[in-house]
């Protein structure tokens, strides 16, 4: 009997759209990577070309604009990178962006932003962090203040995901400093050609250096009212918390996918690597380790395709992805550490995938709510 293992989720349909997306990271990213990873973005050209393919918002109802599919297709595509080791290309906060649209979006503005997001033309962000308040929300201090059909923006934030690239970013604000989560508010900002919005540095990273990750800058920004997420002014932490579950699964998948191509990566490596006139496969401490690491593996694949299995049913609660989150994160750490010992001084060296894999996984215990504050989740649900 074979170990090979394959998602219950998986059908025909998304086996032919598994081999579409592994074609699009093999011949459209990753022979562009290194270049990436030297200039810090991944540039427009990728995300139009994964647009006109029909790889972006591959979960957003065609309705709307997106793809028509479901989690299965942005699964998929997130799994087909991450096991190549791409970290540049911001597919999660580009459909988190798309799915505050989908959740609680006025009709105008699903119809003006999703087919924009779904073609690549417009590459979303999502803006919370702030110099000050990052695990703690609701201390940011970005204000919008209404005047006439407009808000007038004034605050800075830091650490966003395609920030550099962004056309679209849902942007965290406060519309009424007074009254706590109640005054919080969501404003779609259309970046281009915006008076006062500023991109500053592209910042250096310990992994991850083909991901756009930038300070942005508010001064005397206007925008539209129109543009206010839903229409309603102080919905914004409860629109947040509404999605958290999808951006935690899409945290807890990733981080699985690179487990898995970490763990394939080793495999090929032992088989090759000679030590003592024999193949360090053959020793009996790496086969134990891999044995090991394969069921830690499976552990964490089983737990994450019931995490679909809900998302799909719409039953994914918070507390549940949070575990997902913070046990797969953590988990894909300690698996991309043991792989690289497995390489000895190689693995230490970047022109080895595993290298990278290693430096990539650290930063998906911080972001998406640190796995601390996934705890204090779990720990109210109990
Ligand atoms: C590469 C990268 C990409 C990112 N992308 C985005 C993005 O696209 N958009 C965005 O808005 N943000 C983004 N972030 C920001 C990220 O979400 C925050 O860094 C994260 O939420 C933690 O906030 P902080 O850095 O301010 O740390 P703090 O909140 O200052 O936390 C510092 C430490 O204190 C701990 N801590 C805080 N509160 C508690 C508590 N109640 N109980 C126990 N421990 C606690 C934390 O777990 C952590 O260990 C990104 C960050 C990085 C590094």
């Amino acid at each position: 009997m074979s170990a090979e293992y394959v998602s219950p989720w998986m059908d025909d349909e998304l086996q032919l759209f598994r081999e579409q997306a592994r074609r699009f990271v093999e011949t459209e990213m990753l022979p562009h990577d290194a270049h990436w990873r030297e200039r810090k973005h991944v540039g427009h050209e990728v995300w139009r070309k994964a647009g006109d393919l029909g790889l972006l918002c591959t979960d957003v109802p065609a309705q709307m604009g997106g793809v028509g599919g479901d989690f299965r297709h942005e699964a998929v595509f997130y799994e087909e990178q991450a096991r190549r080791g791409i970290s540049g290309f911001g597919q999660s906060v580009h459909s988190i962006c798309a799915h505050y649209l989908v959740n609680h979006g006025t009709p105008a503005q699903r119809a003006r932003f999703l087919p924009r997001l779904a073609s690549g033309e417009l590459v979303g962000a999502i803006g919370m962090t702030e110099p000050a308040a990052g695990s703690d929300l609701k201390g940011i201090r970005t204000r919008a203040v209404r005047d006439g059909d407009h808000y007038v923006v004034d605050g800075s934030k830091i650490f966003i995901t395609n920030g550099y690239l962004a056309g679209l970013i849902a942007l965290v604000v406060k519309t009424d400093p007074a009254a706590g989560s109640k005054g919080i508010s969501i404003l779609m900002v259309e970046t281009k050609d915006l008076p006062g919005y500023r991109v500053g540095r592209i910042l250096d990273k310990l992994g991850m250096h083909a991901q756009d990750t930038a300070e942005l800058f508010f001064e005397g920004v206007r925008v539209p009212a129109a543009n206010l997420l839903g229409g309603v002014e102080g919905q914004g932490f409860h629109q947040l918390m509404q999605d958290l579950p999808y951006e935690r699964l899409i945290i807890a998948v990733i981080a699985v996918g690179a487990m898995e191509g970490a763990l394939a990566e080793t495999l090929k490596y032992v088989k090759e690597r000679q030590a003592f006139g024999k193949p360090i496969a053959e020793f009996q401490n790496t086969r134990f380790k891999l044995a090991e690491l394969a069921t830690e593996v499976r552990v964490a694949r089983t737990f994450v395709d019931d995490c679909i299995r809900r998302r799909l049913a719409g039953t994914l609660d918070t507390a549940t992805a949070s575990m997902a989150k913070y046990w797969c994160t953590d988990l894909q750490q300690k698996v991309a550490d043991d792989c690289l010992q497995l390489f000895g001084g190689y693995g230490y060296m970047d022109e080895y995938p595993i290298s990278r894999m290693f430096a990539d996984a650290r930063v998906q215990r911080i972001y998406g709510g640190t796995n601390e504050i996934m705890k204090e989740v779990i720990a109210r649900s109990l």
